[in-house]
């Protein structure tokens, strides 16, 4: 059995390039593992066994051939299911999309393709990666490998829990509101949203385009870091992409925190937030306190227009995905139900594709949108993104970094927020103000709960502050009081170690 390192994405890529393991033998280890738990972890739509064994087997033939296959040499990968894959089904977890197979794939599928990386799959998620815990699925929802009564958290949920439960080192997700990083600190793993324009999004299905970002899942900080290196940089074929190369991120990595300035936002750390469990704000303390250790300025500082980030989410979300989920009409793409006028068929379709978080999104989208609101919602909406803006840009001047809580409680059990969509949508009060501003942040996780469930700490940067992000994550990665013994410390081979 391997020792834990070897199960991270890099040292299965350092073995495979060197030919001391088969892309194939690796590829078959996390089949067994799939094999053996998805029926109980729902982590995937769709396992593409087959296919998967082919690319193993074309990296398998480079390295027979004296060629580098990539620095994601047979490293297996999970992709959200809203991530196109040429001739794949792409579902979006949605009715809507029944039988479509988009003809191309996105530019994130095709470098880590050319990196290396072998897909296994494609994850669950909340239907149009609207949603906190893939539940909002139209097949059934993910449970939370690390204790099946609970939520893996969403709307990357599958591949959050595909990670967790070791079905694949390294995962690709969606972030629109928090979607990567609060399943990932709900199962105990990295996650990261990267910089608004650093990751091409050709090929994402679009939710809410002003605030969709493509990012890594993965056990370490490292692995994380180096999927940054092969996914991000300019595409022409994303307006929206960054002129400018992939920020090398590994190489920082070793750089430690010593003087930089870390600022906890006070109005996320909890003692002003409602809703933010004691357990969580105990392990945001210890995670700064590390910081300090570790030769870093630590102080509180307010970022006063955080708390309205949420209410100005759900206005400009909704309303950018009632005008990008326009053009399912039963004409273009996927599920068509047949009815004697267009505009019947258009309604039949609608009413029969699109689950309930979809519909009232597209709702609430449309009257934020309508004449006579558009300036009292969208408007003001728009105006808080401005404002937090600025508040953001003030606490840079001062803090290099800031930190909070990335979820305000552990996993929660399944069914127990289904009811209430407000008090589903409170799990995003931390993550949200990044996609506003366009910053990245990313989800460490730090210790366990009162519950034995994973914490997460969040490190936020300014645009393109990757790099400085990283050196704090590394440092909170190896600081971590002991996470679950299923993802963190005392894992055993790509089972984990208390599954095995
Ligand atoms: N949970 C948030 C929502 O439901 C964020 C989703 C996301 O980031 N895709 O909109």
């Amino acid at each position: 059995m391997s020792s834990p390192v070897e199960t991270t994405a890099q040292n299965l890529a350092a073995d495979v390039r060197s030919g001391a393991r088969s892309a194939r033998a690796v590829l078959e280890e996390h089949l067994v593992v799939i094999e053996s738990r998805d029926d109980e972890v729902h982590a995937f739509n769709l396992v593409l066994a087959d296919e998967a064994r082919a690319s193993a087997d074309a990296v398998d033939a480079r390295v027979a051939n004296g060629e580098d296959p990539g620095p994601l040499a047979g490293v297996p990968v999970a992709l959200k299911d809203n991530l196109c894959t040429r001739g794949v089904p792409t579902t979006c977890s949605s009715r809507i999309l029944e039988g479509w197979r988009p003809p191309y794939d996105a530019t994130v599928v095709e470098r880590l393709v050319a990196a290396g990386a072998v897909v296994v799959g494609k994850t669950n998620l909340d239907e149009f990666a609207m949603g906190s815990s893939t539940e909002n699925s139209a097949f059934g929802a993910t449970h939370n490998p690390l204790d099946l009564t609970k939520v893996p958290g969403g709307s990357s949920g599958g591949s959050a829990a595909a990670v967790a439960a070791g079905f694949a080192p390294l995962a690709l997700g969606s972030d629109t509101g928090g979607s990567i990083r609060q399943p990932a600190a709900l199962c105990g793993v990295v996650g990261v949203k990267p910089t608004y324009g650093a990751v091409s999004r050709y090929g994402l299905v679009a939710f809410a385009s002003s605030l969709d970002q493509i990012g890594p899942f993965s056990r370490t900080v490292a692995d994380s870091a180096l999927v940054l290196e092969v996914i991000g940089g300019h595409d022409r074929r994303d307006s929206t992409s960054i002129h400018e190369p992939a920020p090398d991120l590994r190489s920082v990595l070793d750089r430690g925190v010593e003087g930089l300035r870390i600022g906890i936002i006070e109005e996320l750390s909890g003692d002003g937030l409602e809703g933010i469990a004691g357990d969580v704000r105990a392990r945001l303390h210890e995670a700064a306190a590390a910081l300090e250790a570790a030769g870093a300025t630590v102080a509180t500082t307010s970022v006063p227009s955080t708390v309205y980030g949420l209410s100005a989410y759900y206005v400009v979300a909704p309303a950018e995905a009632s005008s990008n989920l326009a053009r399912y009409d039963g004409v273009r793409f996927g599920l068509r139900v047949d009815a004697p006028t267009s505009g019947d068929m258009h309604a039949a379709t609608r009413t029969a594709g699109f689950g309930d978080e979809v519909k009232r999104r597209i709702m609430l989208g449309t009257y934020a949108l309508s004449a006579g609101y558009y300036d009292a919602y969208y408007g003001k909406s728009q105006k808080v993104r401005t404002l937090l803006a600025d508040d953001f840009a003030r606490a840079y001047e001062e803090f290099d970094l800031l930190l909070s809580p990335t979820a305000p409680t552990t996993a929660f059990p399944i069914g127990e927020k289904t009811a209430d969509p407000m008090t589903m949508y409170l799990n995003d009060v931390c993550t949200i103000p990044s996609n506003l501003a366009g910053h990245p942040s990313m989800s460490v996780p730090f210790g366990v709960g009162d519950d034995g469930m994973p914490i997460g700490v969040q490190v936020l940067a300014p645009a393109t502050g990757e790099p400085t992000m990283f050196r704090a994550a590394a440092v909170l990665e190896a600081s971590a009081p002991p996470g679950h013994p299923a993802v963190g410390g005392s894992v055993t081979g790509p089972t984990g170690g208390a599954t095995a």
